[in-house]
């Protein structure tokens, strides 16, 4: 590949003076970019200081080195800035939605945004990707003449990374031509976006494959069966061959690792520049209207692919896994039903609002892994999650 490190932005980027701005109008900062301002915002938002607390793959108090939302959140932000960088996008941009983007995620990971959204059927469901919207956009409360962050439309485009075409026709009913459309006209996020989506994709097989060998839940040699990962894993033995002592496993992993992240940075930044020779998109909106330009090679895919299965059957469905999940359902389950029959006994912004159930989702959603286990303790009596 190409060796280049270059800040310049390119034609088909998101340019920050050019965005398509803020629902509510303020002047520039002195001293800041647009984007660079999002990034700012979002860094000091208590929803950012939350993901601390909530699960990714392990519950928060099952070790204190598993990924959390957070430390995710700034990988994606790490691997984002990297790819952007060498392919002339916005790096400012990539920092912000990656920042962004598992905002709305609940507490206890997939498990509870399932189950929130099974609890929500009867009133609109639940999505996480659109609640990380409605975070920025509605619910931190910091400014003192609108609700949210007031966040330019190219960071809430890229937040909004899946939507239902139910919930897209509301949003462009409330935001004509927003951040819906693309739902509705099939047109894709901005480059930028497009990397944030891949760069997470990148950053959590990896971390997985980390945390999962860490607690002990896969082993070292188990990885073989993945491709992906395997071949990372030669190349890193026959260049140090004492790596195969069982004392320095943890330092092969880790090798095996890096070059498998490497490559897959790699990958995207050559098929992508070879999208962008092909589909040569002469602004950032033309780029919208070219089809997926970020993307993995054939083979990479399928390899990608290979260990995202692999992860699924062995690591998210492993039994220990499962058990927690099991607990982590009727823990939001039961914490849903008890705020619903007594709103009161939530926060008092939150019991001041109309729409109840929408009022006990966000709620909920909010929640860190060991507030939820708290309250559920608290109004149940029983204690499932420690
Ligand atoms: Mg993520």
């Amino acid at each position: 590949m190409k060796s280049s490190i270059a800040a310049v932005l390119e034609i088909y980027a998101c340019h920050a003076e050019l965005s398509r701005g803020r629902q509510h109008a303020e002047s520039p900062a002195p001293t800041r970019n647009d984007f660079q301002r999002d990034r700012d915002r979002i860094v000091h938002s208590t929803a950012f200081r939350r993901l601390v607390y909530k699960t990714q793959v392990f519950l928060n108090h099952e070790g204190d080195l598993f990924r959390t939302r957070l430390t995710h959140s700034l990988e994606v932000a790490q691997l984002g800035r990297s790819i952007a960088r060498s392919l002339g996008l916005n790096e400012d941009l990539v920092e912000a939605v990656a920042l962004a983007h598992d905002l709305g995620h609940t507490p206890f990971g997939h498990a509870g945004q399932d189950t929130l959204n099974e609890c929500m059927q009867d009133h609109g469901g639940f999505e996480h990707n659109l609640q990380s919207l409605r975070v920025v956009d509605h619910l931190e409360e910091r400014y003192p003449d609108f609700d949210g962050l007031n966040l330019t439309f190219e960071t809430r485009e890229g937040i909004l990374k899946h939507c239902a075409k139910r919930n897209a026709l509301l949003i462009e009913a409330q935001e004509p031509g927003g951040v819906a459309h693309r739902f509705l006209d099939g047109s894709e996020p901005s480059l930028e976006a497009q990397l944030c989506n891949l760069a997470d994709a990148i950053a959590y097989n990896a971390h997985d494959i980390d945390d999962g060998v860490r607690s002990g839940l896969l082993k070292l040699s188990q990885m073989d069966e993945v491709p992906l990962f395997e071949q990372y894993k030669i190349l890193t033995l026959q260049q140090h061959p004492l790596l195969a002592e069982a004392s320095k496993s943890r330092r092969l992993l880790y090798e095996t690792i890096r070059r498998m992240l490497s490559d897959q940075v790699y990958d995207v930044i050559d098929t992508t520049r070879q999208n962008l020779q092909l589909k040569n998109p002469q602004s950032a909106d033309e780029a919208r209207f070219a089809g997926p330009v970020l993307a993995f090679s054939q083979p990479m895919a399928e390899r990608v692919q290979g260990m995202k299965s692999f992860l699924l059957k062995h690591l998210y469905r492993h039994p220990q896994v499962m058990e927690t999940t099991t607990h982590a359902q009727v823990v939001v389950r039961e914490l849903f039903e008890a705020y619903l029959s007594s709103p009161k006994e939530m926060s008092p912004d939150f019991y001041a609002r109309q729409e109840t159930p929408r009022a006990v989702a966000d709620y909920i959603a909010g929640m860190t892994d060991r507030f939820a286990a708290r309250e559920h303790e608290r109004l149940t009596g029983c204690r499932l999650l420690a």
